[in-house]
């Protein structure tokens, strides 16, 4: 679908062309269209082999908190020109994980963008960590593993009820301009990471992402 539509719309000019070439208002437009049809295609097509052909995502040590604030930078700018306040609180003591820092930099991206995105108006984002524990469903009997849970909060718009459960699908957008990969590229690194997601949403109000990560054990800190 996102696909066919840039397609139909060259299609359609390409068809008219034989016939309109003299004009040069069409002939403008045509090739700007072409231009960025082809862009758009193009960016799509990357992106779906990204996602369906992941790169073996390579595992060690890294620093959450220096991860999400490396992420927020890359948002900065298209939050301050928005109106959009970033709040960040990073209270976990702990928060080195076992990751793969580019991948979780592009998850972190897309939640922060989406946020920015919901708050047109402005608001504010809200950047927290804590530390919880929880048994291992892993490894049940082996007491808790302690992890580190990321929240992404924004004041914005909100998602509704119905489409709650499609905000992962692939393609799924509700925007004139959006592919509807962000989230279901971002669910699938959470996955490589063990990583659980919990999302609320109130609309009108405000949306929250809670991404709970296992913390690196003692050994594996030692290890790497
Ligand atoms: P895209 O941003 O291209 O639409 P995503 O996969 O990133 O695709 O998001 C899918 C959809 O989930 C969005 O179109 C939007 O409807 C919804 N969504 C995601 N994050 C938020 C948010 N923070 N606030 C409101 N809606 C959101
Ligand atoms: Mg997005």
């Amino acid at each position: 679908h996102e696909i066919k539509n840039p397609l139909v719309a060259l299609k359609t000019f390409t068809q008219l062309l034989p016939e309109r070439y003299g004009d040069p208002e069409f002939r403008d437009t045509f090739f700007n269209l072409v231009g960025h049809e082809i862009t758009r295609i193009d960016s799509i097509v990357n992106r779906l082999l990204g996602f369906a052909r992941p790169v073996a995502p390579s595992m060690v040590r890294v620093s959450l908190h220096r991860v999400l604030g490396d992420s927020l930078q890359l948002v900065k700018q298209q939050a301050a020109g928005v109106g959009v306040s970033v709040e960040r609180r990073f209270d976990a003591a702990s928060d080195v994980i076992l990751g793969d820092e580019d991948l979780l930099k592009q998850a972190f991206l897309n939640f922060l963008l989406n946020a920015v995105e919901a708050m047109p108006d402005g608001g504010v984002l809200g950047v927290t960590t804590a530390q919880t524990s929880a048994e291992a469903p892993d490894a049940p009997g082996n007491g808790p593993r302690e992890r580190i849970v990321v929240s992404i909060a924004d004041t914005g718009k909100g998602i509704r009820p119905d489409d709650m459960q499609h905000v992962f699908d692939p393609f799924f957008t509700t925007k004139s301009t959006g592919t509807g990969l962000g989230l279901s590229v971002a669910h699938g690194i959470l996955q490589e990471h063990q990583a659980g997601i919990d999302v609320s949403s109130e609309v009108g109000l405000g949306t929250t992402f809670s991404l709970s990560f296992p913390l690196a054990g003692e050994q594996e800190e030692r290890s790497a």
